[in-house]
């Protein structure tokens, strides 16, 4: 069992009962994955890459967990799998995607596992909550904090925090 490290994860869904498909991923990673330490607001955002798609809710959790990285998305496969996932087309719609954003301040560079996730900088939709949960984490590859490449990202696709 390796030292517990800090993960961040992005969840992600524009199907179906969006928020209620968050909510069972959030179960299914607490049971298997590690402890949830922090979970950032729903967000509502405009679909990128494809923008002839429904708006994704995502949400951010920074995950307390023992498991190694590739473990980790194994878990995080199956999990968009028991959500019925069908991967169809690339940045098509689907119930559930669930992304490693940051694993502690590991860089993995693996054939399935690209860490920190490689759109992360270019992304409003996954920054803006990661930063509701860990603004002052630095990127290990790009040496900014969270916040920073909040302040420097170019994507102008809407984010828009939902009230509980
Ligand atoms: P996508 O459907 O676009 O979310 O791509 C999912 C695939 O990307 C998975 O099968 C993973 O093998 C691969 N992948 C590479 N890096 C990551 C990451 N940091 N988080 C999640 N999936 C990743």
């Amino acid at each position: 069992m390796s030292a517990a490290v800090t993960a961040y994860l992005l969840l992600g869904s524009n199907l179906g009962d969006r928020a209620a498909l968050l909510a069972t991923a959030r179960e299914q990673l607490a049971a298997s994955a590690g402890e949830i330490v922090a979970a950032s607001a729903l967000y509502e955002t405009a679909a990128w890459g494809r923008e002839d798609q429904p708006a994704f809710l995502n949400q951010a959790l920074a995950l307390r967990t023992a498991l190694p990285a590739q473990e980790l998305l194994a878990l995080c496969l199956a999990t968009e799998q028991r959500a019925g996932r069908q991967r169809l087309e690339r940045w098509g719609s689907r119930t559930l995607d669930v992304d490693i954003l940051l694993y502690g301040h590991e860089i993995i560079d693996a054939p399935a596992l690209t860490v920190p996730h490689p759109r992360l900088a270019e992304r409003r939709f996954a920054l803006v909550p990661l930063a509701e949960i860990g603004g002052a984490v630095l990127h290990p590859v790009l040496g900014l904090s969270v916040a920073e490449l909040l302040e420097n990202c170019p994507d102008p696709l809407p984010v828009h925090r939902l009230e509980m």
